[in-house]
């Protein structure tokens, strides 16, 4: 009798212990947490001069949940073999590909000249070998197009099928029907993914009226590090940060919604560093959101609920009753300025500063949108150029 009675007692605190777990595995699942992630890089699937699966790696390496190789108008499937550059750089990156990798995984080859050929892993293949429970690949495209040899550039993220870039009449026209052919992509695979404009300021070729008149774009980019992109435009042109408040007046005057804005990597070097190359690390996004998969942080990122940063990072970032607050994770010796834009009815923008690591700001009914730039004191580790601190920049809210 008592053997069953300890028995029956077992098996109650059994299933107990279980129906506790799965009510604490799901109200986990629930939570939201941050995700660091970059949108923007290219391998030798074409410009870029590193290995793909090299590349993937290092993004793990640092601590990254998501990253995106975005080849020029090519998705990384199918069979491609490069040569090893006749060149120090290159003949030490390969091995070093290999030093990492072994032969077992590096595929080789020796051309009719002696010169040595490395097969590229395709996107199923680095995806499968570094996926894990806190790490996720996007596929990913640079749509690269033009106007007038103007370079028009835009990304693809969780493209399922390549997109060739659609041509067009006109800089707004390519851009248009470009989104379009992500937009029906997306519709007729029933897989979310999204355009975004890469670096306007790239020779000058995007201006802020081509953004204005186009429908149905949501993101782009308000920093780039690769060395060409000129963000800050010049005495002549304006900087991606005025475009992007310009933007949003205009989209929310017609009713249409917010433009976010990303920072990301554009790398394309992988062996050389410093102001002259476009290398990893540079700027990236923090999202929030249920779980680590392309389809819950698009979720979230069309929802606005991340930031872009250079290397400051936020503890804390609430929109509650129309109150923005922000906290930034403070570093050791470190001060930090949140920069408050508020744009009125008017499309009048409005900056103020405040000194310290938090702030709450309420929106007026009056407020088209309010956003804020955090600029820390401390200069950024290999920046594109010698005034560059470490930001962040959280998306534009709207008053409800
Ligand atoms: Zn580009
Ligand atoms: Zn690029």
């Amino acid at each position: 009798m008592l053997y069953f009675t300890c028995m029956k007692l077992v098996f109650s605190l059994l299933l107990l212990w279980t129906l506790t777990r799965s009510v604490f595995a799901q109200s986990k699942a629930n939570e939201l947490q941050w995700f660091k992630g970059n949108l923007h890089t290219h391998s030798l699937w074409s410009d870029g001069d590193g290995y793909p699966d090299m590349i993937v790696d290092w993004y793990r390496s640092k601590g990254y949940h998501f990253v995106a190789l975005s080849d020029h108008n090519i998705l990384a499937q199918g069979e491609k073999w490069v040569k090893v550059a006749k060149s120090k750089l290159h003949e030490d990156a390969f091995q070093n590909y290999l030093k990492r990798f072994g032969d077992e995984w590096v595929e080789q080859k020796v051309d009719s000249a002696g010169r040595v050929m490395v097969r590229l892993k395709t996107y199923d293949e680095y995806r499968e070998k570094f996926e894990r429970k806190d790490f996720i690949m996007l596929r990913s495209e640079e749509v690269t197009d033009q106007f007038e040899k103007k370079p028009i550039h835009m990304n693809v993220s969780n493209a399922q099928e390549l997109i060739r870039p659609q041509g067009g009449k006109s800089v707004s026209d390519v851009m248009q029907r470009n989104i379009d052919a992500v937009l029906e992509q997306r519709s007729k695979t029933g897989v979310p993914m999204f355009p975004h404009i890469n670096h306007p300021n790239f020779y000058y070729a995007i201006t802020v009226d081509d953004m204005i008149s186009l429908r149905g774009e949501r993101f782009f980019e308000v920093y780039n590090g690769h060395q060409l992109v000129n963000n800050e435009g010049d005495s002549v042109h304006l900087s991606t940060e005025k475009m992007w408040d310009r933007i949003n007046v205009a989209y929310l005057r017609r009713g249409q919604e917010l433009m976010f804005g990303l920072a990301t990597d554009d790398s394309h070097n992988y062996h050389q560093f410093g102001k002259t190359f476009s290398n990893a690390g540079r700027g990236w996004v923090m999202v929030r959101a249920k779980q680590l998969t392309a389809e819950s942080l698009i979720e979230a990122m069309e929802a606005g609920d991340f930031y872009a940063s250079t290397g400051v990072e936020l503890a804390e970032l609430k929109v509650e009753n129309n109150t923005l607050t922000i906290e930034v994770k403070q570093e050791k010796g470190v001060t930090y300025s949140i920069e408050l834009m508020t744009a009125n009815q008017d499309g009048d923008i409005n900056y103020r500063i405040r000194k310290g690591t938090k702030t709450s700001v309420a929106l007026s009914a009056n407020d088209l949108f309010l956003r804020a730039r955090i600029v820390s004191s401390r200069k950024r580790t290999n920046a594109v150029n010698d005034v560059e601190y470490e930001m962040a920049w959280t998306q534009p809210v709207i008053f409800k």
